[in-house]
């Protein structure tokens, strides 16, 4: 696929960028930080978003323009934005970058300071506080449970809440969804 095949603009070019959006000093900081050190030998070349699976089913996920917002400054645009999160860590674009730019790393920072900020998509936020509360990733719905007991089924083997809290203490991600919504920059819930 070539990103002339997308029919919407990746979220973040829709408006009209304002010079009081744009951040110089964040590509430095970028430069300064474990994953996105190269991101400033991008050229723009787009193979990150053409070898892409998701950009392949997505008219709005871009690793290239995600990259490029960042070169520009749009701090606040990166790290709002909900296909932040669309990444599948899947490696591609960081294998066949030819400016070795590590591009998933550079997605996975963009990801920890959105975290940072509590920009983090709700559907996150409820994954990681069903993991936290009962071992699993989605809540298993009540009427699933008795329409397995109405089935003569075993019952669902039970999560460990508290391995798993043991496994994720420190983990920021994890710390900040488990913060009251109070004290959560604002950012999308
Ligand atoms: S493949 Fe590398 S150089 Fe090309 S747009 Fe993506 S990050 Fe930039
Ligand atoms: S790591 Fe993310 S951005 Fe890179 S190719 Fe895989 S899904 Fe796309």
């Amino acid at each position: 696929m070539t990103e002339a095949a997308s029919t919407s603009p990746p979220q973040g070019k829709e408006q009209p960028i304002k010079a009081s959006e744009i951040d110089p000093k964040f590509k430095y900081e970028l430069q300064k930080m474990h994953g996105s050190e190269k991101i400033l030998k991008c050229f723009q070349c787009g193979t990150c978003t053409s070898d892409c699976p998701v950009a392949r089913f997505s008219d709005s996920y871009r690793p290239r323009t995600l990259i490029h917002m960042a070169q520009l400054g749009l701090k606040d645009r990166v790290l709002n934005s909900d296909t932040l999160w669309l990444c599948a860590a899947c490696f591609t674009c960081t294998d066949r970058c030819p400016q070795d730019v590590e591009v998933a790393s550079v997605i996975r920072v963009f990801r920890n300071l959105a975290t940072e900020k509590g920009c983090i998509p709700q559907v996150f936020k409820d994954q990681a506080q069903s993991l936290i509360e009962t071992g699993y990733a989605y809540k298993i719905p009540d009427l699933r449970i008795k329409k397995r007991e109405s089935q003569g089924l075993p019952p669902l083997p039970k999560g460990n809440p508290d391995a798993v809290k043991k496994t994720l203490k420190g983990v920021a991600f994890f710390d900040r969804v488990q913060k009251p919504q109070g004290e959560q920059a604002s950012g999308k819930q």
